[in-house]
């Protein structure tokens, strides 16, 4: 495995090129500071608008973060002390952390070979007390949609997607954030749509929904005079909505990148047998916030790409389940043989939308040494 390859640079944050001419945004945020609008004005309203339109959801309402999309989603749809909520062992912390939040307890069920929660385990998850289905589409791969929504129909129990790394995905027509009760999105600066610091949205295709999380997010203030309950400040803000405004015009371009790249270089690492590549079935739309294989030596081929440049991640080395967070909810080593056995194998490599060609045929080129392919 010995190399002459010359080591380069490929950034897994890509905001100092996304951001390296932002005149246009800063003339709109000017003349929000003229305006003062700072709190639920004209530009959130805009991007609220796009983004429903985007999604192809009726409503949709912006929030402080991915977490509170989640938790205020949760909160609307009444889940509460008492309750379960059915989420998949193998997300990121912060959607066990909405369950918490709410006052609900944690149940995982294990995910697939998409990296998505399995449909035929949630059944068996689920009690007298679970109130709510809160799938993740993961990393871009949207869950399966039939098996998933005809399971919580059976049940009659409403599903919140997680929808905070999968804007733009879909199933044939379907678009992730537009099946569910509700949808948490997040505008996180890493995130696929991103703003200059937190934001996340909501949407959903009921207008009470769509009611509810509006008082929830601003105090439950009906109007200035009258509070219909006790709730919480999460707004997105101003600023954030005006970033997003500019933003969202590039959505397209942005997505249909990733997707190019993640393309591209799995063509190229395809026929290397110490790798295992996720299904890829013709009628989703994976949208690629993450670019997620399986390895063989996994450690070993993340030591060589980072000793050559290369700014590998994995995601996540120890499953969510195992956690010291999570030890209160009792779960053990073997509870979900799939997520463990991808916590020891998974690879993330760099796949957004401002790779150079070099960067990509680098990266490429690394793993095809390291396996001598
Ligand atoms: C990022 C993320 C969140 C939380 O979003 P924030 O905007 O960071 O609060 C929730 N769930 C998943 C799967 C995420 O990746």
């Amino acid at each position: 495995m010995k190399t002459a390859r010359k080591p380069l640079k490929v950034r897994y944050s890509y905001l100092a090129r996304q951001f390296a001419s932002i005149d246009p945004i800063l003339a709109d945020i000017k003349k929000l500071v003229a305006s003062g609008d700072f709190t639920l004005g004209a530009p959130v309203r805009r991007f609220e608008e796009s983004f429903a339109k985007l999604i192809g959801a009726k409503h949709a309402v912006g929030v402080g973060s991915g977490t509170d999309a989640l938790f205020l989603s949760l909160k609307a749809l009444g889940v509460g002390p008492g309750d379960e909520v059915i989420t998949a062992a193998n997300t990121f912390v912060a959607t066990a952390g909405a369950i918490e939040t709410a006052g609900a307890r944690v149940v995982f069920v294990d995910c697939d070979d998409k990296f998505v929660i399995d449909p035929s385990k949630i059944e068996d998850a689920v009690t007298k007390k679970t109130k709510a289905l809160l799938p993740v589409h993961w990393g871009g791969q949207p869950w399966d949609m039939d098996a998933v929504l005809s399971i919580a129909k059976k049940k009659g129990l409403p599903v919140v997607e997680d929808a905070c790394q999968s804007i733009g995905a879909a199933v044939g027509a379907r678009k992730a954030g537009s099946v569910g009760a509700a949808a948490g999105f997040s505008l996180h600066p890493l995130k696929n749509l991103n703003v200059w610091g937190d934001g996340g949205i909501i949407t959903t295709n009921d207008a009470k929904t769509a009611e509810s999380l509006r008082l929830l997010r601003n105090h439950g203030m009906s109007s200035r005079d009258e509070y219909a309950f006790y709730a919480y400040n999460s707004r997105l803000d101003s600023l954030q909505a005006v970033v997003g405004n500019h933003l969202i015009k590039d959505f397209e371009w942005i997505t249909q990148t990733r997707i190019d790249n993640a393309k591209r270089i799995e063509g190229a690492l395809k026929g290397i047998k110490q790798l295992w590549f996720p299904p890829r079935a013709k009628n989703e739309r994976h949208v690629y916030h993450l670019y997620q294989f399986l390895a063989e030596d996994r450690d070993g081929l993340l030591k060589h790409l980072q000793a050559l440049g290369v700014d590998a991640k994995v995601h996540y080395p120890v499953p969510l389940h195992l956690q010291p967070a999570s030890r209160r909810l009792g779960y053990k080593a073997g509870d979900f043989p799939v997520a463990e056995a991808q916590a020891r194998r998974t690879i993330t490599l760099p796949v957004h939308q401002h790779l150079t060609d070099e960067e990509i045929e680098h990266m490429i080129g690394c793993v095809k040494d390291f396996y001598g392919a």
